[in-house]
């Protein structure tokens, strides 16, 4: 679900400034969704497939560094095929889990103390499903974020480095530039349009981030933080 006020210029004129936040690794850890997606698709093998212990391997895989084909490795060591049909099955059942995920504690303190002259609003890539079920389980529109946008809701294209959501968050708020700060974890992909566009633009880098393998054209933000206190 998208916040109700999701037209042009629904807030316009209301803040001064905008704080927009990437999702993960930005406001919770990734790897507690990764954790809680393969403990629901293990659950699942359990009780569809009669398959026990496959939760654990995979939660093994991952935790050794395995970062791809967590599902076709561990259905191998379990002595199965990975069939691609049973991998979609594996698949939907990891996105469409109800994720047991927490906001960082920096992160719940920071929306806590949030100054009412501040707009607030979530730019997140990933699968339309699987991010609106994230917004949902940290519960950010009651913790006073106006507007959640999910890239994917324009299609794979609109995925980050695009501007899209970028320029749809300045429609809605009716803001530009300087008075937009977006705050990501990234550097391959989030800064790109936010800088290009004048934003300012702040780094958060977790200590237990996934890390994702940097690309040569990377884009650094204004500024680097560890936690949101920093800010
Ligand atoms: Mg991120």
């Amino acid at each position: 679900m998208l916040s109700s006020s999701d037209r042009p210029g629904a807030y316009r004129g209301r803040f001064d400034r905008v704080i927009i936040f990437d999702l993960d690794d930005t406001l919770y850890l990734e790897r507690d969704y990764v954790l809680s997606g393969l403990q629901a698709v293990g659950l699942w093998a359990r009780a569809i497939l009669g398959l026990d212990g496959l939760g654990r391997v995979m939660r093994e895989r991952f935790e050794a560094g395995h970062r791809t084909r967590i599902f076709d490795d561990s259905l191998r060591d379990m002595g199965l095929e990975p069939h691609p049909h049973l991998i979609a099955r594996m698949l939907t059942a990891y996105r469409q889990h109800r994720p047991s995920i927490r906001l960082a504690p920096d992160a719940e303190q920071f929306l806590a103390r949030r100054d009412p002259a501040t707009g607030f609003a979530v730019i997140t890539d990933g699968f339309l499903d699987a991010q609106r079920r994230k917004i949902r389980a940290l519960a950010l529109y009651q913790r006073g974020v106006h507007l959640g946008v999910c890239t994917d809701r324009w299609g794979r294209e609109c995925w980050k480095p695009n501007p899209r959501a970028f320029q749809h968050i300045e429609h809605i708020f009716g803001r530009s530039g300087g008075a937009l700060t977006y705050v990501a974890d990234n550097p391959s992909k989030d800064f790109t349009a936010p800088r290009a566009m004048g934003w300012d633009t702040v780094q958060i880098a977790r200590p237990n981030r996934i890390h994702d393998r940097i690309h040569p054209d990377r884009v650094d933000a204004d500024r680097i933080i560890e936690t949101l206190e920093e800010f």
